[in-house]
């Protein structure tokens, strides 16, 4: 069951040995992601039990700072984790057919610490996609994202240029008025979608269901070595954006803070947590994206 506290000092932390605690530490110029105040005391309190913690995390799919180790690891202080012992994984084991981070699969235990987002692909961002899309090689990154790119129809499209200036990272461009699609590693963040008025860009539903099946499927994946005692679940219901802290355009704040929420399924952490901000905003996120991932998502939990 989980359990709500107001400070993460009085959060229970009883994992030990070498301890993985698996964190998204933000972009760059990101203000709103974990803070490495609330990540240092997890991190006595993991030592104080004998243990060794150490942050982890995953190279980004799309362009900038955090798509290499090196990059990630530059932002990972600039973002305030200098202090700690921090792995930026370069290498993957297979476990139930899907690349986990190896430090993760060879840690004897596991704290999925998640700040607690919107999100433009899944509606909301908790402990499944910390897990499922941060705990994985690119390779899995891009499977898990391939389905659900824009499609475009030529013959709705006006060459207005919105979803152009939508795309942060570049993946759309509008040559001689024909609009081109570069989308190998595009994220499926929807922007272009959302920004196009003529329904030319569109997301299949079919799409998203199979990104939500390899989503929940690899999410499974790296926590199937941590049965049991060796993995717990810490989110951060605070700073509680409307989308995640992949950018710095992390949209308004959606819903007030509320607290830390602990427990050991990370379905039911997920669940409950979108209750809580549910209740205080039912208008915070996409409430309906989310239902669908974890519908699927429990046929790989029970
Ligand atoms: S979904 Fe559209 S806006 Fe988002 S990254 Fe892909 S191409 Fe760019
Ligand atoms: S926003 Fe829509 S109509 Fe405008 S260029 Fe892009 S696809 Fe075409």
């Amino acid at each position: 069951m989980s359990m709500l506290y107001q400070r993460m000092s009085q959060v229970p932390v009883r994992l030990g040995g070498k301890t993985a605690i698996k964190l998204h530490m933000g972009d760059p110029s990101n203000v709103t992601h974990i803070s490495p105040q609330d990540v240092r005391i997890l991190a006595e309190k993991i030592k104080a039990n004998g243990g060794e913690p150490f942050l982890v995390d995953t190279t980004v799919l799309y362009p900038g700072a955090r798509s290499t180790p090196k990059g990630y690891l530059k932002v990972a202080r600039e973002n305030g984790f200098g202090d700690f012992e921090v792995v930026i994984s370069e290498k993957y084991e297979k476990v139930d057919g899907v690349e986990v981070a190896k430090e993760i699969v060879e840690a004897d235990s596991l704290l999925v610490l998640t700040h607690v987002t919107g999100d433009m692909s899944t509606g909301f961002a908790g402990a499944i996609k910390n897990l499922g899309m941060g705990g994985v090689s690119r390779k899995e990154k891009r499977k898990i994202h391939a389905p659900m790119g824009p499609r475009h129809d030529s013959s709705k499209c006006i060459a207005c240029g919105e979803c152009v200036k939508a795309c942060l990272f570049g993946f759309l461009q509008l040559v001689d008025e024909r609009l081109n699609l570069t989308l190998n590693d595009c994220p499926a963040c929807g922007g272009c979608v959302k920004a196009c008025t003529t329904g030319a860009l569109w997301e299949s539903s079919e799409a998203r269901k199979k990104t939500f099946e390899l989503l929940a499927r690899a999410a499974r994946a790296v926590v199937s070595p941590f049965e049991g005692s060796d993995v717990a679940y810490v989110s951060v219901l605070k700073n509680i954006t409307e989308f995640c802290d992949c950018t710095k355009y992390v949209g308004a704040f959606v819903c007030e803070d509320i607290g830390y929420l602990t427990g050991k399924d990370p379905l039911e952490v997920d669940s409950r947590t979108v209750e809580l901000i549910h209740t205080r905003n039912p208008k915070a996120m996409n409430f309906e994206a989310w239902e669908e991932l974890k519908t699927i998502a429990i046929n790989y939990w029970r």
